[in-house]
């Protein structure tokens, strides 16, 4: 039994079209927001989604079977530059609120600050004061608190023991749970609804206000009249056309890698849409600790280290089921056979950087061809991250810890060792294996027309009543987890529309 959709794509087999006041391309953070924000408002609503509805019994422990089903591409999607790098993305109704670590932070007010510093037009148009208001209403409504060290488990308390050896700032990660019972599973989708993702808080808030969430349906186009979006067309997931047509407005919130292939494809290049793509590239290392650590249990990502924030890292406790860990640790043969024997004393850490490299984006046949490369800077930084992490998990007690770089020690057990990884370590971006979760910056939003894509408003330049509301409109990247600053914008752009009428 459905419990959000209306229509399921899946079905649909046959051209369909419907009216409304406002559609919205895509259900995560952002796209759930904006729903949620209008029904409230009174607008007649429609949310698309490509993805389908997925309920927390079905969802299954093994992260390559959930990478199957909740995953854009089976979490095979890779941007190509210097260094190939794997990006992550949920399809499913709620977005990758669904399979995401719960991390909530508040846009920096720095942050903000370099915004409108670089262009004061968006000091006016997201006054910190407001953009800290919405916040503070959606913590409250996701329930974003610390995590409790009864739930933490050995991943997270071991990483506050490393970091407060090595007296370096850290704290228990604040994450949007409820009745969080630490099985770790946030990854692969909570089996309990403890994770308070968008599909069991914003969208049946929308939902109750009148809001219709469609899934199986794949937006491909925005359609346009006079300089006006009038609506979207595209294909479900049963294989018939569909066209949804808006009297007030089109809102892509589709990601910043899928919201500029769809304007590209609906013929709207103004501007540098899909390029400027931003990011905080991850690196992890594992290590081997003589307790048990049982990596898979715990919350999943329950305890952080902020002490380097400075330096553009935030270390973060991963936690992975085994059917992904056991491609963690190394060794091949006898060896691997032993270290598997053990599993449960293997931790993985992961450094997210605030990276300066760029990419682009462009549609493509089947799926988006990302480009994303590093700078020089950058890769100092990966490399740094990859020795602050060994040293914390060493003062944390580990035997060994495994780099995982070419032309260094597979195995390191001093922190004299790891400090040298920092003087010789590889310099070469494609030594290291990292992976995007978070980006930004593809439909930037700015005063002017030639270097931005939408206004200050989240109104595309050139095309009336179609808005963008994700994180492509961000100008750059955080530094922190961003799905609290996505709905906090999100909620700004839901305001502008609903200002316009
Ligand atoms: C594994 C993982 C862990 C993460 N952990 C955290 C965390 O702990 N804290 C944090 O702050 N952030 C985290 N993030 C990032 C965060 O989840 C994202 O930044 C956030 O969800 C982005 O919100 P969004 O609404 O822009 O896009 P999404 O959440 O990606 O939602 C976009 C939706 O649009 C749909 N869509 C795309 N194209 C179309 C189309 N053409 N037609 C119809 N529908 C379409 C997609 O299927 C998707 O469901 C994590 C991400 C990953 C992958
Ligand atoms: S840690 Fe486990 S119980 Fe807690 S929210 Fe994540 S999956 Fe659910």
């Amino acid at each position: 039994m459905s419990r959000l959709v209306t229509t399921d794509g899946r079905e649909v087999r046959a051209r369909h079209s419907i009216e409304t006041d406002v559609v919205i391309v895509g259900s995560g953070p952002a796209g759930a927001t904006v729903a949620r924000s209008l029904s409230l408002a009174g607008a007649r609503v429609i949310v698309l989604e490509e993805g389908n509805e997925a309920r927390p019994e079905d969802f299954a422990a093994s992260g390559v079977r959930a990478m199957a089903s909740l995953y854009r591409d089976m979490g095979t999607s890779i941007a190509f530059g210097n260094v190939s790098m794997p990006y992550l993305q949920g399809r499913v109704v709620g977005g990758t609120s669904v399979v995401n670590g719960a991390i909530s932070w508040q846009l920096p007010k720095a942050i903000l600050d370099d915004w409108a510093a670089a262009d004061p037009a968006l000091a006016d148009a997201l006054p910190y004061d407001t953009v800290a208001a919405a916040e503070a209403r959606i913590e409250e409504r996701l329930h974003v608190h610390a995590t409790k060290e009864r739930i933490a488990g050995p991943k997270n308390l071991l990483l506050a023991r490393g970091a407060e050896a090595l007296g370096v700032a850290h704290r228990p990660i604040r994450r949007n749970v409820r009745g969080c019972i630490g099985e770790g599973r946030c990854l692969q989708g909570c089996p309990h609804g403890n994770k308070l993702s968008m599909d069991l808080t914003f969208l049946p808030d929308a939902v109750a206000h009148g809001a219709r969430i469609f899934g199986g349906m794949r937006v491909d186009r925005v359609m346009t009249e006079k300089d006006r979006a009038v609506g979207v067309s595209g294909i479900t997931a049963g294989g018939a056309p569909f066209e949804v047509r808006a009297r007030r407005a089109v809102v892509l919130a589709a990601s910043a890698i899928q919201t500029p292939c769809i304007l590209r494809r609906s013929g709207l290049t103004h501007g540098p849409v899909g390029d400027g793509l931003s990011a905080h590239p991850g690196v992890s290392i594992t290590g081997r600790f003589d307790e048990s650590v049982k990596s898979w249990r715990g919350a999943t990502q329950g305890h952080e280290v902020t002490g380097y924030r400075g330096e553009g890292l935030k270390l973060e406790a991963l936690g992975f089921d085994v059917s992904i860990l056991a491609s963690r640790v190394p060794g091949v043969g006898r060896d691997f056979a032993r270290r598997l024997a053990e599993l449960d004393h293997y931790a993985v850490w992961g450094a997210a950087l605030r990276a300066e490299g760029r990419g682009r984006v462009r549609p493509g046949p089947s799926r988006p061809i990302v480009s994303y490369s590093l700078t020089k800077q950058d890769v100092l930084k990966a490399r740094r991250a990859v020795r602050v992490l060994g040293d914390v998990m060493l003062a944390a007690g580990a035997t060994e810890v495994y780099p995982g770089v070419p032309g260094f020690d597979p195995v390191v057990t001093t922190r004299a060792r790891m400090a040298a990884f920092e003087e010789s370590g590889s310099l070469a971006a494609s030594d290291y294996a990292m992976s995007m979760t978070h980006m930004f910056g593809t439909a930037k939003m700015g005063s002017d027309r030639g270097t931005s894509v939408v206004r200050p408003d989240f109104r595309h330049h050139v095309v009336d009543r179609l808005y963008v509301a994700d994180s492509s409109v961000f100008p750059g990247n955080l530094g922190v987890n961003p799905q609290i600053a996505i709905m906090a914008l999100a909620d700004v752009c839901a305001a502008r529309i609903t200002r316009v009428d």
